[in-house]
């Protein structure tokens, strides 16, 4: 049933999308000093090898963080978030770590990494994953991080048990692997719950753009919802494979983004088109409303 593994996809142009705004979102939150939560409902092992293993079966990476590895020319959110994968492969690469002469890191951050490389002492994360054995590895790497905890459970129904958190401040990340087609309804009704909990909160869905109809309805229908504060972030980098197969970008919808990042990713979301696409055709798109 659970045959999604985020290893095989680790640091490709979806992950790159999210990630960007996730330490974007990150580092607005740590402007003031008032403590926050983060919930992941979807946080996988929480560190790959890419110079191993399963991400060398599509070496996805290739086309997604390998791109900006060894760019010195970044705006500030790209050079942000790659600066937080070196220290990241910098920590964990193996004294023997080949990764290809240096063009990719050898090790790279899931969001929960991530998410710990910016938490304060004064902030929390809540971490869900739900297969055993991403699970297992996950919580082993946070057993002796105080200001974690990690469930092997459903981040659907826990955002139930932890909406509102105790400080009034969080940011909830969605990012479930659409393997089932039912995640698409799901993460819709989730989001929604976690709204009528927990007004206030910023939300983060992360969603992929193929050729189905089912992520284009999800993507109108969360641009529908009776919210003042929104923000979609859409990247498309490639054509679809023969067929119509294949993860042809990404989008990112937040409720209650950061005031200060629709401004930053219409500067930077452009760069990361024309670095990461593969065709002409290869765009980025930002909507949104704000109070
Ligand atoms: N958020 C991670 C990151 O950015 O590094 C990647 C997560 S991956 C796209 C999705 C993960 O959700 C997988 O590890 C999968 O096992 C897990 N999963 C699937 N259904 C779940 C559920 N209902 N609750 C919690 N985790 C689930």
């Amino acid at each position: 049933m659970l045959a999604y593994r985020h290893a095989f996809h680790a640091g490709n142009h979806g992950d790159v999308l999210k990630h960007v705004l996730l330490v974007a979102t990150l580092r607005h939150l740590n402007t003031k000093d008032k403590p926050y939560w983060v919930i992941d409902t979807h946080a996988g092992a929480g560190g790959y090898a890419l110079d191993m293993g399963y991400a060398q079966h599509r070496r996805e990476f290739e086309g997604g963080i390998a791109k900006l590895w060894m760019r010195e020319d970044l705006p500030p959110l790209l050079a942000d978030y790659v600066a937080r994968v070196r220290d990241f492969d910098a920590a964990h690469r193996g004294a023997g770590a080949v990764s290809a002469g240096g063009r990719h890191p050898a090790q790279y951050p899931g969001s929960p990494e991530l998410i710990r490389a910016l938490l304060r002492e004064q902030d929390r994360g809540r971490l869900f994953e739900l297969h055993p054995t991403d699970h297992e590895i996950l919580a082993a790497h946070f057993s002796g991080d105080r200001r974690f905890r990690v469930a092997n459970a459903d981040g659907y129904d826990a955002l139930k048990a932890v909406l509102p958190p105790p400080p009034r401040r969080a940011l909830v990340l969605m990012d479930p692997p659409y393997e089932i087609k039912t995640d698409y309804a799901h993460v819709l009704e989730a989001l929604k719950e976690g709204l009528r909990r927990f007004a206030q909160g910023s939300f983060m869905v992360w969603i992929p753009h193929l050729e189905r109809r089912e992520p284009t309805l999800l993507v109108e229908r969360l641009c529908r919802l009776p919210v003042t504060d929104w923000l979609l972030a859409s990247l498309v980098v490639a054509e679809p494979q023969e067929g119509g197969f294949g993860m042809t970008g990404s989008h990112v919808f937040m409720v209650n983004p950061p005031w200060t990042l629709r401004a930053q990713l219409e500067r930077e979301l452009p760069v990361l088109a024309r670095l990461l696409g593969t065709f002409p055709g290869a765009r980025c798109h930002i909507d949104g409303r704000s109070a």
